[in-house]
């Protein structure tokens, strides 16, 4: 893991699951390595099993717990990592919760601010980050969110982002939901990270989703992250996204033409 990452030279790694606490005696080792190189790294977890109390010590840690719901439905969904568990685990650290709103979540009024209410309350949650559930192209599911779901959680969420200060939702970020990029190559997330499997090798594209995502119904926080950002207005006047765009362009530019000088045949002399 770590020859990858010398590889690649990311800013930020996030370690996602399955359940990364499976393994977490070779995290003991990993982590302090990774922040020892400068990087900032996201660990998303169900917190199934305590979180080592050291890791809330190591620099650029951030540790995300996936809370999907209020109880009954977080737990149907997420056994063996229920909410009495997670209580439990988050002992001694300083985390991010993070929900993925699906369909199920939104049946009653007021749930999300209930939710909100809960883990707002607890001293261990600095921040509260959710995410719409991003469907597959053609999936019909019972996650899935309609396009009235969508207009309706966006208009809770704008209005909830000013009761709850550990809610970390601009306006922005949330004017992405409304309207999400449309295809994996106006999405800048999707175009500034690579994702690999657990295999350490696999590519999973177009984004960490894999499959055929379906980027319009896209409800990930860090893509609608980065996506506000591109939408700003330098001077008011030109998109950031514009500039990032002519930004990779020159490096892929650059990228083919080291390519093909290091695939240019080389001449040897006698003496080497
Ligand atoms: S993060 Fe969202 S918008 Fe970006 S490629 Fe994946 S599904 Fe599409």
């Amino acid at each position: 893991m770590l020859a990858l990452v010398d590889r690649h030279k990311p800013l930020h790694v996030s370690i996602v699951g399955g359940e990364p606490l499976v393994r977490y005696r070779e995290l003991n080792s990993i982590l302090p390595a990774l922040s020892a190189r400068g990087i900032y790294v996201q660990l998303v977890t169900s917190a199934v099993r305590e979180i080592p109390r050291e890791w809330a010590h190591i620099p650029r840690l951030h540790v995300v717990v996936s809370i999907d719901g209020l109880q009954p439905e977080h737990d149907a969904r997420r056994t063996p990592a229920t909410y009495d568990r997670i209580q439990k685990h988050i002992a001694g650290h300083r985390i991010v919760v993070h929900c993925t709103v699906t369909r199920q979540q939104i049946n009653r009024p007021g749930y999300i601010e209930e939710f909100l209410s809960i883990w707002s309350e607890r001293s261990e949650v600095r921040k509260i980050w959710m995410s719409l559930y991003t469907p597959q192209i053609g999936e019909e599911s019972e996650e899935r969110l309609t396009p009235d779901d969508r207009g309706r959680v966006v208009a809770d969420l704008m209005a909830l982002r000013h009761r709850f200060p550990k809610l970390e939702a601009p306006e922005r970020m949330l004017d992405v939901y409304a309207v999400p990029p449309q295809s994996p190559s106006e999405c800048v997330f999707a175009r500034t990270t690579s994702s690999v499997s657990a295999d350490l090798t696999t590519k999973i594209e177009p984004c960490q989703f894999g499959g055929t995502p379906d980027c319009a119904n896209c409800g990930c926080v860090a893509s609608a992250g980065l996506a506000a950002v591109a939408r700003h207005k330098l001077w008011g006047l030109v998109p950031l996204g514009a500039i990032f765009t002519g930004s990779v362009a020159v490096g892929e530019m650059m990228r083919r033409r080291r390519e093909r000088i290091d695939a240019a045949p080389t001449v040897s002399t006698a003496n080497g």
